[in-house]
């Protein structure tokens, strides 16, 4: 499955200046990147993601400030992106073979899905081209796709082990252990989580 949710834009009040929509935008997109999912907590908090222009700003200024053009978007992705468009309309994110989606729309996952072990998988042409200039598979995304996989286990399994009783002390003893393993990562993911 690609991701759990599909990010929805609110309508805040009109800003004069994109930056100050960051915190709205943050939440809309449940601390997450729009187009790679990685929650900003593995990259070093808010500070380090940016409020990226779907349609970029520099070839359509009308578009600067505009909350339904913006996409919370970690380092990566937005500086691989960068200015890249097909054609000269806004409207036009893409055709049948390149271009962009808008994570915002359920169309995102008609285009892409993910591996087991956390790969980005074209679905389609345009898939494949957002996977190139997104570059979706740098190693690192994966990294954050299988600790996300190692937080669910875990809580899965502190679940089973709050139906055991004491004379199952062979299980609790496995699970705690198992438990232990995720100790050190939760340490790091709570240091920065609201940085
Ligand atoms: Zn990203």
């Amino acid at each position: 499955m690609l991701r759990d949710r599909v990010p929805v834009r609110s309508a805040p009040e009109i800003r004069s200046a994109y930056a100050a929509y960051k915190p709205t935008l943050r939440i809309d997109f449940d601390k997450a990147c729009g187009y790679c999912d990685t929650p900003d907590s593995f990259l070093g908090g808010k500070s380090v993601y940016h409020v990226e222009h779907f349609a970029p700003h520099s070839k359509f200024p009308l578009l600067k400030i505009a909350y339904s053009n913006l996409i919370y978007a970690c380092p990566f992705c937005n500086r691989s992106k960068s200015n890249t468009w097909i054609g000269s309309d806004a409207s036009i994110s893409h055709n049948d073979i390149e271009g962009f989606v808008d994570p915002c729309s359920v169309e995102y996952e008609i285009h892409l899905d993910r591996s087991a072990d956390g790969r980005f998988l074209p679905r389609t042409p345009v898939g494949a081209y957002m996977i190139k200039h997104l570059k979706l598979n740098l190693i690192r995304h994966q990294f954050v796709w299988q600790s996300k996989k190692i937080r669910e286990l875990r809580d899965n399994l502190r679940a089973v082990k709050s139906g055991l009783s004491a004379k199952d002390s062979s299980y609790l003893q496995l699970l705690e252990a198992i438990d232990e393993l995720t100790i050190l990562y939760d340490k790091f993911r709570d240091q920065i989580v609201d940085a």
